[in-house]
């Protein structure tokens, strides 16, 4: 997509609001530097460890992920009317808009059920330059979105690992994401820290979901 056609496309998506917000597809959304979200990680593994931070990060991606699949399939009736390739692409490249970064479908297999996808994290350019290269793969929320993804077309938990990552240095970052049950058990030992369950949204309080 060049960068004219996102330029129109980022100007039908944010709309001021009366009262200095801006509205993201119909809900409040504010615009952040990508440092502060790199700040906020480093200090959640300094400060929580790197287990529990990256599972909560992972959680917010699933959750994220989760809601923009309602929002788009189910909400505006795609989920119907498109097949779900299609809908699945679509989905991904919503990402471009928000600034995210370039999400690549490498591998679509509904049968098999997986999927692979590459990604020019602007998350992981932004870790890199700011702290260096880092020694673990530090996209947990795009884990997070991806896995959500997974079980909304393979219907049933997925897991994604995120097997290159441009903050360690690696030219791509590249998300493998399949039914938690076809990992083999050391790969999804190695990971299942993240599947820690933890409060949903409306556990916490929330008195309904964001786009429901
Ligand atoms: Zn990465």
């Amino acid at each position: 997509m060049n960068r004219l056609t996102r330029t129109m496309m980022i100007g039908r998506l944010l709309k001021p609001l009366e009262d200095g917000g801006l509205s993201l597809l119909g809900t409040r959304a504010n615009i952040v530097a990508v440092f502060v979200d790199v700040f906020r990680q480093k200090l959640m593994e300094e400060e929580l460890g790197y287990k529990k931070a990256s599972s909560i990060i992972y959680n917010v991606g699933q959750f994220t992920g989760q809601q923009a699949w309602n929002l788009i399939a189910k909400k505006k009736g795609m989920e119907k009317r498109m097949p779900l390739k299609k809908l699945f692409e679509y989905n991904l490249g919503q990402s471009e808009f928000i600034g995210r970064g370039k999400l690549i479908l490498q591998l679509f297999n509904l049968k098999e059920k997986i999927f692979v996808l590459h990604l020019t994290s602007s998350f992981a350019k932004e870790y890199k330059r700011l702290f260096g290269n880092s020694k673990n793969c530090v996209d947990h929320i795009y884990r997070g979105m991806a896995a959500a993804f997974g079980k909304a077309i393979f219907k049933e938990p997925c897991l994604c690992i995120e097997t290159k990552c441009i903050a360690k240095g690696n030219e791509i970052c590249e998300f493998i994401v399949k039914p938690t049950k076809k990992f083999k058990l050391k790969k999804k030992e190695k990971d299942l820290f993240l599947m820690e369950s933890m409060p949903s949204f409306k556990e916490l309080g929330a008195k309904k979901e964001p786009y429901a």
